[in-house]
């Protein structure tokens, strides 16, 4: 716990926040920061949930503990809509209380001795976690707080957000963020195969994580799962999430698929101890949450319900890129993602945030948050309201022009 770097991302920028509203109590701050969804649940998804909530009330509706795994229909319905035709078994869905949850299960299976690499920058979660386990070195605070035991491998605009494998050293397991969190950026097949292919090489796992699957484009051919690559049943983990899709950031529900051909060295099934990690320290994700997942999923009503709130923000992404790009900035990310990457050359990111939240009073996120190989970005998020991101818009133009 000594060894994790100073502040969490978050808790730091509402802090500035609040410093900021007490400095201008009359400024309307804007936050297109912290990755959390504001758009209402779509009702045919919460009567679902209140229905059987109320059942709960009833002797006929009651119901206690549920599979540890989740509900049978739940992870069938996850195994054929959101997997089609790419051979995932009911039996290999974990129903979970969210994917940052099944970060920290997955450090508890993989323990604290493993290596791992992670993209830079990327979700705090990875190294966070594995820090916590103990699997670092100390910080090296001269080569800007990298820890000395995790690889961390650039993703920038230079190199197509993908490393060049042919540098990256072998470690056990391999985080790997799809779209991005936070570049907005979504691997190509090539790439995916090409990280697939590294990790069958080396024998290790690669984690994962399509939080963002669903704002992957569909005139593109980015795949949305790591399971679209041959191979990767053998060597891949997906944990996914209700959160951005659905938001579920507040109800919370999840999902980790562990195939079956998943082993460890000595031909042993990964899964098998997944399961006993998840029937060990928990006891399975609210029933309630379960029945609203299914609501997203098992009817073309549901599916089509969410779908257009992920069109929505995908629309507020359209007019940020669009404004930054009017200002002449390099904006990345956006097509496939809720996240706009901009670069400021010269500057350091949290000099970015400062300014902008001084003179326009909306919040962002420093670049370098996600790791130093983020320094000189900043991360915009199109969860707000059309109205909101619209007078971002038009205060950072007048800012920035
Ligand atoms: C938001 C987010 C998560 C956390 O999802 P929960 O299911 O809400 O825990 C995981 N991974 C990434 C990349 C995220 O952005």
């Amino acid at each position: 716990m000594e060894k994790l770097r100073s502040g969490y991302l978050f808790p730091e920028i509402s802090m500035r926040r609040e410093a900021h509203q007490k400095k201008y109590p009359d400024a309307k701050v804007i936050s297109l920061g912290i990755g959390d969804t504001t758009e209402p649940i779509p009702s045919i998804i919460t009567s679902a949930m209140s229905e059987y909530a109320l059942g709960l009330s009833t002797p006929e509706g009651y119901q206690g503990y549920g599979p540890e795994q989740g509900q049978k229909s739940l992870r069938k319905a996850i195994a054929e809509k959101v997997y089609p035709n790419m051979g995932i078994r009911d039996t290999e869905v974990f129903i979970s209380d969210g994917a940052q949850c099944d970060i920290a299960r997955l450090q508890m299976l993989f323990g604290r001795d493993v290596t791992i690499a992670v993209q830079d920058p990327t979700f705090p979660g990875y190294v966070d976690s594995g820090v916590i386990m103990g699997q670092t070195g100390g910080a090296d605070e001269s080569s800007g707080g990298r820890y000395s035991r995790i690889e961390y491998m650039r993703c920038a605009p230079e190199n197509a957000f993908f490393p060049d494998l042919a540098t990256v050293p072998r470690t056990d397991v391999i985080f790997f963020c799809s779209p991005n969190n936070p570049t907005g950026h979504a691997a190509s097949r090539e790439q995916l195969r090409q990280l697939v292919d590294f990790a069958r090489g080396n024998g290790s796992i690669v984690v994962f994580d399509s939080a963002y699957a669903s704002y992957v484009s569909a005139d593109g051919d980015k795949p949305r799962s790591i399971y679209e690559v041959p191979g990767a049943r053998e060597v891949a983990i997906e944990i996914s999430s209700f959160s951005k899709f659905a938001g579920f950031t507040g109800v919370r529900l999840g999902w980790a698929v562990v195939p079956d051909e998943l082993l460890y060295a000595d031909g042993t099934r990964v899964a098998r101890d997944f399961d006993r990690v998840v029937c060990t320290s928990f006891n399975g994700a609210s029933s309630v949450a379960q029945v609203g997942g299914l609501a997203c999923l098992a009817t073309e009503e549901g599916r089509e319900a969410v779908r257009r709130v992920v069109g929505k923000y995908k629309e507020n992404t359209r007019v940020l890129v669009d404004t930054f790009r009017a200002l002449g900035k390099e904006v990345y990310g956006g097509d496939d993602s809720p996240y706009v990457w901009v670069r400021f050359p010269g500057q350091r990111s949290w000099e970015v945030f400062a300014e902008i939240l001084e003179k326009t009073h909306v919040i962002t996120v420093p670049g370098s948050g996600f790791g130093p190989g983020g320094e000189g970005f900043i991360r915009v998020s199109a969860f707000n309201s059309r109205e909101r991101v619209v007078e971002a818009c038009a205060r950072l133009t007048s800012f920035l022009a």
